[in-house]
């Protein structure tokens, strides 16, 4: 007869599906899967937020070429921007009205108009993103699309 037969091991590790004993409030079966555990949460939590500051980069990068040097606003069909690479998903904020909600992204922000448009406003003058800063990203994003080229 097991010492333990009394207790009804009900869960399981959740890294090696091993049945858990002891504390109720148990996760792990022992330190090694709960490291392994932790250590995968970070890489993919990791991966996740490189990938969506990468889109945002891309949206800034896309929204600064398209405005121009003498205006803070301008229209565009949301094809166009689309085809652009423009991803709607995306955002860094939220702003809303009473004509509506404004997406943001760092000074921009965009909003959907009536046929198919979309409208862009620079908010303000200053930019949030350091000029430099905006350089690299668009040098990336000028390398991420000659890779995509030459594959
Ligand atoms: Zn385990």
């Amino acid at each position: 007869m097991q010492k333990t037969s009394n207790i009804q091991p009900t869960k399981q590790c959740c890294v090696c599906d091993k049945k858990l004993f002891g504390r109720s409030d148990k996760v792990f079966c022992d330190i090694h899967c709960k490291n392994k555990y932790h250590q995968s949460v970070r890489k993919q939590t990791k991966t996740a937020a490189a990938n969506t500051v990468k889109i945002l980069k891309k949206n800034y990068v896309i929204l600064c070429e398209l405005l121009g040097d003498n205006c803070n606003r301008f229209k565009i069909k949301k094809m166009k921007l689309q085809e652009k690479g423009f991803n709607f998903e995306v955002i860094s904020g939220m702003n809303q009205n009473k004509f509506g909600i404004k997406m943001e992204i760092f000074e921009f922000s965009w909003y959907f108009a009536a046929s198919n448009n979309i409208i862009v406003l620079q908010e303000r003058e200053q930019s949030k993103i350091s000029p430099y800063m905006y350089k690299r990203w668009k040098m990336q994003l000028e390398d991420s699309q000659t890779d995509r080229l030459s594959v």
